[in-house]
């Protein structure tokens, strides 16, 4: 099986490539500097996280996980047959996902091993999308599943809008350099979205021009980085008024917190 090639994006210890699964998913692997082993993030299927590796002649060393959905799981059981059970899994603390070897039970700095191998993160609780979410910040590359999107955020099927708006907050003040890695290629339908949200966003009229060549050439629309989502992303703008109009006229109630202006914003979205 031949699969797609995507460009890496380099950081300074380590680079970073995509398997596109699914029809929109995007299984991020981590390659650290001069070595054989990648990390995959999300492996929804195993198949194509095989096919890519033998094609390149990598190895895998272990498996971060954002949050319990199958599209992000679904390939754990058989990657550890295919790469041997040894193979370390990461991720939440949530005995719902089979195949978790170490389960991760807080915020803060971790140093994960594996084969021959380190990674050194900070762990983001990031619940919203699910209670269970965390997001994985590798120097200035942010890992964050389906708890934001470029120019758009994960539904919220398991937390509140309050806990969406905390962990949209932990995002929106890492430095603005940070790369943005989510696991969905949805930039184009989000950025449809935003402009009925913020018709007079320049940034976000300019950035959708890029975002549809690059997907008219099959290429991804991602990494984001932080400054982009801040300049074109709605869903990080609740906290100023300026959505309050637009979304007080769509909804006929008042929008007067960013909670509610997230709430209000989130189902208008889901509503589309
Ligand atoms: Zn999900």
């Amino acid at each position: 099986m031949s699969v797609m090639e995507y460009p890496a994006t380099q950081h300074q210890h380590f680079a970073v490539f995509p398997i596109a699964a699914f029809n929109d998913n995007y299984i991020w692997c981590i390659q650290p500097e001069s070595s054989d082993q990648v990390w995959v993030v999300d492996p929804g299927d195993a198949a194509p996280v095989i096919a890519a590796l033998t094609q390149k002649k990598l190895r895998l060393a272990g498996i971060l996980i954002t949050h319990h959905h199958r599209d992000h799981t679904g390939g754990i059981d058989a990657l550890l047959r295919h790469f041997g059970k040894q193979t370390p899994v990461y991720g939440p603390d949530n005995t719902a996902i089979h195949g978790i070897s170490h389960p991760l039970t807080k915020q803060g700095d971790y140093r994960l091993t594996a084969g021959h191998t380190t990674l050194s993160l900070q762990l983001y609780a990031v619940p919203g999308h699910t209670l269970d979410h965390i997001a994985y910040l590798i120097d200035d590359a942010l890992f964050c599943g389906d708890t934001l999107f470029c120019a758009g955020c994960g539904r919220l099927f398991e937390g509140s809008a309050e806990q969406l708006y905390q962990s949209l907050q932990k995002i929106a003040q890492l430095p603005q350099d940070t790369k943005i890695y989510p696991a969905h290629e949805y930039t184009l339908s989000n950025l449809k979205f935003a402009a009925m949200a913020e018709p007079d966003n320049q940034a976000l009229a300019s950035f959708t021009e890029q975002a549809k060549q690059l997907r008219q050439q099959q290429r991804p629309t991602l990494p984001s980085s932080v400054a982009r989502e801040l300049a074109i992303n709605p869903f990080l703008h609740c906290d100023d008024a300026r959505l309050a109009p637009i979304l007080s006229q769509h909804w006929q109630t008042a929008a007067d917190s960013a909670v509610t202006r997230l709430k209000l914003l989130r189902q208008w979205k889901d509503n589309c």
